[in-house]
């Protein structure tokens, strides 16, 4: 199909949810994308944070296509080997206990304000819900996890939203101090908050954030979905926060294109989900799965050691080129941001970018950059030079 046919049937069939550029990916490797014409983009985007090994990766391949002419699917009244290892895996490296698998970043949201509010249940009884989460955060798009999202934008049109939600400020200990109450059993947040603009939080208020928790016996829930699987340059961000979550969800990057995700839980609330309180029909999706393991295997040490090079190379490039729309950039890892300062809107600049053949992302009122984790040096300079060409 050309391009003028496949807009036609989306125009036609498909809800106008989304607001897309013009253009219809076919195929990708590495992290280059073509599109139904056969021309060729350099991929900043992932998707969005999602292809952590890009397109077509030899091993991920293999692994999907064996499970699937394996196994491709049995439910959760059954045991299957892909879960338990990938299970195994990520406990493991992120010394957590135990994990619950779902399906996408808000549904593994949804498992975690869950699991907190069962773990203070519990433990106090009814009248302890409410969770702390901070302004500027994005945490998905059901009707809980918008609640949960300290965006005004996204509290609209959808009455009445799940309540026991209250916000406070990134970087700022006495804001959360201040919404602080008897009915609040956990704090929730991305370390770098992701839709809000690529936001990293100080350190400093993170670990403080920890200690009021443990003082206040409130959990501390880290959204990983963003961060998470290898994006900032360690396994999860939290990993470079020195702090140890109480429970950590995850999705985007974790199966490598495939749509997975969960929630892992430390010793404090290892076994909230007792048998019958928790479910999803497609959670822990062998096929899925099996595509974790092999994104895990191969974000070993090394590997994310060249993230954070890669990720560094790419922001003093960036800043190197003095191009008077773009400012200051910021982020972990191949999670960047960079600031747009001339006239045009960040989303004008990503529409010239993606017409003149490289793929990225806008983030509050910037640019966002989310490479697969395994761009080359040559795809890098490639993208680069697209980004100097058609912006300076
Ligand atoms: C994308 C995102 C979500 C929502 O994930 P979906 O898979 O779209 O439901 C939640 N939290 C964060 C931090 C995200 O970046």
């Amino acid at each position: 199909m050309t391009f003028e046919e496949i807009k036609a049937l989306d125009e036609q069939y498909v809800m106008q949810s989304y607001t897309r550029f013009p253009v219809a990916a076919d195929h990708g490797k590495g992290a280059t994308v073509w599109d139904v014409d056969g021309r060729e983009y350099i991929d900043f985007t992932s998707g969005i944070g999602v292809n952590s090994l890009g397109y077509a990766h030899p091993l991920w391949l293999q692994a999907v296509t064996e499970q699937a002419g394996k196994l491709a699917h049995i439910c959760n009244l059954f045991y299957a080997e892909p879960y338990a290892k990938l299970a195994q895996k990520l406990c493991t490296r992120a010394g957590m206990v135990n994990v619950f698998f779902a399906n996408s970043g808000a549904e593994s949201n949804e498992g975690m304000i869950k699991l907190a509010r069962k773990w203070s249940f519990d433990k106090y009884g009814k009248g302890r819900g409410t969770v702390i989460t901070l302004r500027n955060s994005f945490h998905g798009r059901t009707i809980t996890t918008l609640a949960a999202t300290g965006q005004d934008k996204f509290h609209d049109y959808f009455f009445p939203f799940t309540e026991g939600f209250r916000y406070a400020d990134a970087n700022d200990l006495d804001s959360v101090a201040a919404v602080a109450g008897h009915d609040v059993c956990a704090v929730m947040m991305e370390l770098v908050q992701g839709e809000g603009g690529v936001l990293p939080l100080d350190q400093p208020f993170v670990q403080e954030v920890a200690a009021l928790c443990a003082k206040r016996d409130w959990l501390l829930l880290v959204d990983e979905v963003q961060t998470g699987v290898g994006r900032t340059g360690t396994l999860f961000a939290f990993q470079q926060y020195g702090i140890q979550p109480d429970v950590v969800s995850f999705a985007k990057g974790i199966a490598g294109g495939l749509p997975f995700g969960g929630v892992m839980a430390g010793e404090k609330c290892a076994r909230v989900f007792t048998s019958g309180t928790h479910g999803t029909t497609f959670g822990g999706n062998p096929v899925a799965a099996a595509a974790a393991c092999q994104v895990l295997d191969v974000i070993d040490g090394p590997f994310l050691d060249r993230v954070q090079e890669k990720g560094r190379y790419l922001r003093e490039q960036i800043e190197g080129m003095n191009l008077p729309c773009l400012g200051k950039t910021r982020g972990l890892g191949l999670m960047i941001g960079v600031e747009v300062t001339g006239e045009r809107s960040n989303r004008e600049l990503a529409a010239r970018l993606i017409e003149s053949g490289l793929l990225i992302l806008t983030a509050g009122p910037g640019l966002r950059l989310l490479p697969p984790l395994v761009i080359t040096q040559e795809e890098m300079d490639k993208g680069l030079a697209i980004l100097r060409e058609t912006l300076r």
